[in-house]
């Protein structure tokens, strides 16, 4: 590609609406451009990169046996209803009527379709183990889209399908999928790691997330400072201070019909609305005095209250009220925005006060919510581990990092075959649901997660197997004809020898072009200037401080 054919999007100042660096970059690079809230058109050069990962992974995903499907973005209902997930999902789903007044949604994953598919095309166990991926546009209504691509309400995701006979066999087929995702991300130039997840309604340590550290991350990551342990903290429970005994004794006393356990509540917070509740607060006494939910998760009342299995007449509580409910508990369980140290304190203000059930967040909080009338249990087994607390594996040190996650792989087992019908014949001639799993990429989180990772003050840093461009020719002077020759020969020589090579032939000067080949990214630059008298050019890499010169005739190896 030659610059003076491009159209070059490249800008120099940093755009007001971009708060990370890797959105500032993608948009200043020109590799995409906003359209609307979370919604992005990619550029050639941010195309390039995409299209880049997208064969890696695609690479990966044949090497295992996996084989490449493209199913609709646009989903019937029915099959929605079917799962239940019609409902459950919420105001995420974009939905569309036909013509007819059908409802469908825009996918914002498949496992529905590909049980389908499944469903019709699989009949007997000697087809099976089978794996069908595709890498395809899914839409999310995000409650709140944020830097660019990596939380967007379109976005690209490589996500696979395993159907399996048995549970030895889904084992299998999860593990090559967990050995292609750290062959992947290595790949991409990036440090992701695989933490235990949260599996929820399912149970069993059957989730795995990749998760990159980072501190735009969303994510609360738990590492062991002394073993391999990692685990979202959504995951990874403590060893309970309260014991079960000394709260059962608090429980039952009040019967109601609507009152749910504990266990059903933490595992309403984990699956059915995960993103929106999570902080149980509770006080001495192992009493729940506060359920706190993070700012920028979607929720409202109702939710808080069908979680709670109906609350009655209650109260919005001031903030005034919440603050001090919550500075008087003493214990948490779940990822928190507020600083366990301020949780430590009388225990008398706290019993002053009923339970409080919310979110952070202004006019969404009941008060007076009763323990044992509204929900009873124990809650020992679910208070989520915090910094500096015993790993549970080795009994080290555990620390906190933020997290981004670009990949989750997960065991589904019967989920959805059971309540799709996805059925076929064993070897004894019985129907048998399929035993699933399902893993997913965020591709274009991946893009942006590359970024985050590699970047400095002048640009991007691109890893090389997924740079928009291996190498930029830079004639110094575009009106020199001699300079202007050597650039198109070693311009053309590279490109025949399959290098992926773009020149700047644009009449600028210099010092543009250089800066443009920074904020692109670009890992090797070739300076095509006086040099060339005594057949020598200026080689370069991005993230190298020295100019090396050499001769002409080496430059192909230089690359290679
Ligand atoms: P998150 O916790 O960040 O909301 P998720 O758990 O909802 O992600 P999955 O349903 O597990 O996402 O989807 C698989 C992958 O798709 C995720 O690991 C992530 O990389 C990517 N992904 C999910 N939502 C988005 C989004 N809004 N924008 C970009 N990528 C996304
Ligand atoms: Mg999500
Ligand atoms: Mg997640
Ligand atoms: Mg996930």
């Amino acid at each position: 590609m030659k610059m003076s054919n491009m159209l070059v999007l490249t800008m120099k100042e940093v755009p007001a609406e971009a708060e990370i660096s890797s959105h500032q970059l993608m948009l200043r690079a020109g590799m995409m451009r906003k359209m609307a809230s979370g919604i992005y058109n990619y550029m050639p050069l941010g195309l390039k990169v995409l299209k880049k990962v997208e064969d890696i992974v695609r690479e990966e995903m044949n090497n295992t046996g996996a084989q490449e499907f493209l199913a609709s973005a646009m989903i019937p209902g029915e099959l929605w209803q079917e799962s239940g997930r019609w409902d459950a999902y919420g105001a995420e789903m974009f939905r569309v009527k036909d013509r007819n007044d059908r409802d469908f949604c825009l996918g914002p994953t498949h496992e529905e379709v590909f049980t389908d598919i499944a469903r019709n095309e699989i009949k007997s166990y000697k087809q099976l183990p089978i794996n069908l991926y595709q890498i395809q546009t899914k839409y999310r209504d995000e409650r709140r889209p944020r830097f660019g691509v990596m939380r967007s309400r379109e976005f690209v995701m490589k996500d696979a399908y395993s159907f399996d006979k048995d549970q030895e066999g889904l084992d299998i087929s999860y593990n090559k999928m967990h050995d292609a995702y750290v062959r992947i991300f290595n790949r991409c130039g990036l440090d992701a790691k695989p933490v235990e997840a949260d599996s929820g309604a399912i149970g069993g340590s059957n989730s795995a997330e990749f998760m990159v550290k980072s501190e735009v991350g969303e994510d609360d990551v738990v590492f062991c400072t002394c073993c391999d342990y990692a685990a979202n903290i959504e995951k990874a429970v403590s060893t309970p201070e309260i014991s079960q005994e000394e709260t059962k004794k608090d429980l039952g006393e009040v019967e109601t019909p609507n009152a749910r356990t504990i266990e059903e509540l933490v595992k309403f917070f984990n699956t059915t609305e995960k993103k929106f509740a999570k902080t149980l607060i509770f006080n001495a006494d192992g009493k729940i005095v506060a359920v706190m939910v993070r700012g920028d998760r979607e929720v409202n009342e109702t939710k808080v209250a069908n979680a709670l299995g109906g609350v009655n007449n209650l109260q919005m509580a001031t903030e005034a009220e919440v603050k001090k409910a919550t500075s008087a508990a003493i214990g948490f369980a779940g990822p928190i925005g507020i600083n366990v140290d301020t949780l430590l304190v009388d225990n008398e203000v706290a019993n002053m006060y009923n339970f409080i059930v919310g979110a952070n967040k202004t006019g969404y909080h009941y008060e007076n919510v009763n323990y044992g009338r509204d929900f009873k249990g124990t809650l020992g087994d679910f208070r989520n581990i915090t910094e500096g607390e015993k790993c549970p594996k080795c009994g080290g040190e555990v620390t906190i990092a933020r997290g981004t996650e670009v990949g989750h792989i997960f065991k589904l087992g019967t989920k959805y075959s059971e309540a799709m019908n996805a059925n076929f014949i064993d070897e004894n001639g019985q129907s048998k649901p399929f035993i699933m799993g399902c893993y997913g990429i965020g591709v274009t989180r991946t893009v942006a997660s590359i970024i985050e990772q590699n970047h400095d003050e002048n640009g991007i840093v691109w890893p090389l197997a997924v740079a928009p461009y291996e190498v930029s020719v830079i004639p110094v002077n575009s009106k020199d004809e001699e300079q202007m020759k050597v650039a198109e020969e070693i311009y053309a020589q590279l490109k025949v020898l399959g290098v992926d090579v773009i020149m700047d032939d644009r009449k600028e000067r210099a010092g543009v072009k250089f800066k443009d080949s920074d904020l692109m990214g670009i890992p090797m630059r070739i300076t095509v200037g006086k040099k060339i008298a005594e057949g020598q050019v200026e080689f370069k890499l991005r993230n190298a401080e020295d100019t090396e010169t050499i001769n002409i005739a080496d430059v192909y190896n230089r690359v290679k």
